[in-house]
């Protein structure tokens, strides 16, 4: 049973976004749901707390795909608070074989998606598309609500009619600008790690990032976050600089028309209110 009522907005908030971990919540009033919950749980613990949400009222978690960035603290979170899990099969799969995610999910928890099928939750709609990455599989969530769309794309090797329509249908907008071209190229990466995250099933670079956000962009967008920033091989200035610049060139004037950011890596980015 939803028990979401209607009077109260819709807030996003990024608890942690990139290799160090992942975790992103919409929070309506008291209730919440969150995409992926890869950051340590004792920090995600401290988090509620400073922004008084209740575990309890934490009404599900859609996950992504299950690199241990993104799935860390899933299974101990879900068993201690019980709300139930939603990934495709392939992902749950992925995290049971994950050694480092110590606890699973339990059996009675698991919501298998499929690609396209939508679930609401807490009045809002999320439907997985496909993302291509090295992992079991994975994808992003178009979020629905009467007022607004949101969409987040995280961890996308490849620029895909799919993902391309996501960034063309969201009021708001998170989107991986994972490296620099340049920063990767000259970088301490070992050859085979450059090699996987340029390789097509890695990581977006800012580049990349750019020009899909230059020719896809809905006009009248809202909010665009950039996610998943690499700590070797970015900065948060070089990717929103890389970004406004293409943009520009594109006539769009983020900062007047829409407001632009890069979420911080390793701590909250304070609520934002959606609607
Ligand atoms: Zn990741
Ligand atoms: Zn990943």
């Amino acid at each position: 049973m939803d028990l979401f009522t209607p009077q109260y907005p819709t807030e996003f908030i990024s608890f942690g976004s990139g290799s160090s971990g992942n975790c992103y919540m919409l929070r309506r009033g008291p209730e919440s749901v969150l995409i992926d919950l890869g950051v340590g749980i004792r920090s995600f613990k401290r988090y509620l707390h400073q922004y008084a949400v209740s575990p309890r009222n934490v009404r599900a978690i859609f996950v992504t795909h299950d690199h241990t960035d993104h799935v860390k603290a899933v299974g101990k979170f879900a068993a201690e608070a019980g709300m139930p899990v939603y990934a495709t099969a392939a992902v749950h799969e992925g995290m049971r074989r994950n050694r480092f995610m110590t606890r699973k999910v339990p059996d009675e928890q698991v919501r298998t998606l499929t690609v396209g099928e939508p679930v609401e939750v807490l009045g809002l709609t999320f439907t997985p598309f496909p993302v291509v990455h090295d992992s079991a599989d994975c994808v992003g969530y178009r979020i629905e609500s009467p007022g607004f769309t949101f969409c987040l794309a995280t961890d996308v090797g490849s620029v895909t009619d799919d993902v391309r329509r996501a960034v063309s249908q969201a009021d708001y907008l998170v989107l991986e600008s994972n490296y620099d071209i340049a920063m990767l190229a000259t970088g301490r990466y070992p050859q085979r790690l450059k090699d996987r995250i340029t390789g097509g099933r890695g990581h977006l670079c800012n580049d990349d990032t750019a020009d899909l956000l230059a020719t896809s962009l809905k006009p009248g967008v809202r909010h665009v976050w950039l996610c998943h920033l690499s700590e070797e091989n970015n900065t948060p200035d070089l990717a929103l600089k890389t970004v406004t610049s293409r943009l520009e060139k594109a006539g769009l004037q983020p900062g007047e028309a829409f407001r632009l950011d890069a979420l911080p890596r390793t701590r909250p980015n304070g609520f934002c209110t959606l609607d």
